[in-house]
């Protein structure tokens, strides 16, 4: 059997942080939807406030223990890998797992507040006019500079490169197109290490009705193709339904970035495969 890359499904959330369903749902529905190598990669420990998104706690023994008996479950019909998906202010370090991906949610003020990039317009807006003095331009800007402390620690997978136009769809809070924001992206992308990390195509947005394409932005994708750079498919699913969510549509922009090959992970290590 030759495999595509809807074989992989390794950034998706269960009820241990903010998804949806259960692991034993994902799990399934991963199964059902052909998935072979299924990950599942919660939101790692972070001091946000507990109505600003729910994360693993401290201990992660517990989550550890149940992934690992659902490995046992699925042995011989699908590879269960133990991940997490940790982000930049998290308070616990990304240690023990057969994968970690690295992500940008937040920015810290000196005020010692949070200001999430995906939770919704008003904290945007709070993070422009609390933190930047009303400048758009300077939240993406300083989001960028978050990817690029994530990138230095040569995660596994970095996470949705360009999440802070979550909330931009239509240029609403910001250029996409001006150069401010390209050579900010640009330069957090520069800090990404093609030889340790691949770049995921994240469909989490588009599922969710926030944006009509896949993160990462085309014209990143082709600078990470020419930086020799590796891509995966994700889903970014916090449901059951999403476990592999808009697949055929990042594959495409994949190929129009001009790649032909997409990585799947898997216990024994990463696996290439045509897209
Ligand atoms: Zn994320
Ligand atoms: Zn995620």
């Amino acid at each position: 059997m030759s495999l595509t890359p809807a074989a992989c499904s390794v950034h998706t959330h269960t009820g241990f942080c903010d998804g949806k369903n259960t692991l034993a749902e994902m799990a399934a529905a991963a199964y059902a939807a052909g998935v072979r190598y299924y990950g599942v990669s919660c939101h790692a420990h972070t001091p946000i406030p507990a109505d600003e998104g729910a994360v693993l706690p401290r201990d992660m023994t517990a989550y550890r223990r149940v992934v690992l008996n659902l490995r046992a479950e699925y042995a011989g019909r699908m590879e269960v890998l133990l991940g997490l998906e940790w982000d930049s202010q998290s308070d616990v370090e990304p240690v023990g797992f057969d994968y970690w991906i690295g992500s940008v949610h937040y920015q810290k003020g000196g005020n010692g507040r949070f200001y999430a990039a995906d939770w919704g317009e008003k904290q945007f807006i709070a993070c422009r006019d609390e933190l930047f003095g009303g400048d758009a331009l300077a939240v993406a800007e300083g989001y960028f500079r978050e990817v690029c402390r994530v990138a230095a620690k040569k995660p596994p997978i970095l996470g949705h490169l360009d999440l802070i136009t979550k909330l931009n769809a239509g240029n609403r809070f910001f250029d996409e197109a001006a150069p401010r924001y390209k050579a900010a992206a640009l330069a957090a992308l520069h800090a990404v290490d093609p030889a340790a990390t691949l770049l995921e195509i994240n469909t989490g947005g588009v599922s969710r009705g926030y944006r009509t394409e896949p993160y990462p932005a085309l014209f990143l994708l082709e600078e990470w193709r020419r930086m020799g750079g590796r891509i995966i498919l994700t889903s970014d699913a916090h449901s059951a339904d999403t476990v592999v969510y808009g697949y055929g549509q990042s594959a495409a922009l994949a190929k129009a970035a001009g790649f032909a090959k997409s990585t799947l992970l898997t216990l024994g290590g990463p696996v290439e495969c045509a897209l």
